[in-house]
């Protein structure tokens, strides 16, 4: 075998054993390794095992046991002085020094992080909402994952001034994974067109990303679970105005527990944007004398967006 590769192969041996550092010999101090023991395990070339000579390493000055063309490329050269057993095993005089040479690894270091490293700090900055996508994953935080078949993440223009929160998927939107796409969608769909805008405009989004059962009103503990993902894409969004459609939305959103038909239609602040709450579409859907609410409020925020 060339002797570099053996070298190379030799180094990386003692590197797996955790001997990382070598040292310079004396010219001429090179002694040849003694013979092995009979019965003991043969190194390289019939000699004992190479660990040996390794861990009783002879430190003297001079040239390096090896070339350096031999040699990894080393990262670090230090001139020390010899102290405690080195200098005691050394046969320099004392105050001499030695050089030691540490090799750099031959292989790569291994992209994983050990046990006892910590991983690099997260890049600081607004979240997008693809991570907040990717974070919340195929969730099973709360118990609307067991009967849910698509989670409605939300969707729409992620530059959109003006964001819409509703309560939770319906039937529809948990078949087809997009928010307001059933009976109450087309209705909110009408109100955004009376506005003069397009729903590809707007940003659409909910409390909860999975369907209650029954279209029952979302509960306490999921709202808490679920909530986070909501507050983050509102961050990450940052529109001039958030319309809250119906109760959840708005005591989630703003935290206000009184009836909508006494607060609907007021803005209120929310970190950098505005609020505002209004009936849910759904509702109406089932009282549409309460049509008149959705199309005055409607029309606050048309007027609201109008303002730079
Ligand atoms: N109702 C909601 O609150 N959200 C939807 O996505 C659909 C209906």
């Amino acid at each position: 075998m060339d002797i570099r590769q053996e070298l190379a192969d030799w180094l990386e041996f003692c590197r797996e054993l955790g001997i990382e550092e070598f040292y310079r010999r004396a010219p001429g101090s090179v002694s040849p390794l003694p013979p092995a023991p009979e019965g003991t395990p043969v190194g390289v070339h019939g000699h004992a095992p190479l660990v040996q000579a390794v861990t009783k390493p002879v430190i003297a000055e001079g040239k390096p046991v090896v070339s350096a063309a031999a040699l990894p490329k080393p990262v670090v050269t230090e001139t020390k002085p010899l102290v405690g057993a080195a200098a005691a095993v050394s046969p320099l005089p004392a105050g001499a020094s030695q050089t030691v040479v540490v090799a750099a690894p031959i292989r790569p270091p291994a992209p994983t992080l050990s046990l006892f490293e910590t991983p690099p700090p997260k890049p600081s900055g607004p979240e997008t909402l693809e991570q907040i996508r990717a974070d919340l994953g195929d969730c099973l935080r709360c118990k609307l994952a067991r009967g849910r078949h698509t989670i409605v993440f939300g969707e729409g223009n992620p530059h959109a001034e003006l964001v819409f929160v509703g309560e939770g998927p319906g039937a529809d939107e948990d078949e087809q994974g997009r928010p307001f796409v059933g009976r109450a969608g087309q209705l909110l769909n009408r109100m955004i067109q009376m506005i003069d805008m397009k729903r590809e405009e707007v940003y659409i989004c909910n409390v909860v990303k999975c369907r209650p059962p029954g279209n029952r009103t979302p509960e306490k503990d999921e709202i808490e679970t679920c909530s986070p993902f909501l507050f983050r894409q509102l961050e990450a969004l940052k529109p001039r105005l958030i319309c809250c459609l119906g109760a959840p939305a708005v005591r989630t959103v703003l935290g206000i527990k009184e009836g909508i038909t006494k607060i609907h239609g007021q803005f209120y602040d929310f970190s950098t944007s505005k609020a505002l709450a209004t009936v849910h579409p759904a509702y109406v859907l089932r009282s549409p004398r309460e049509e008149k609410i959705l199309r005055e409020d409607f029309e606050k925020i048309r007027e609201f967006l109008k303002g730079k």
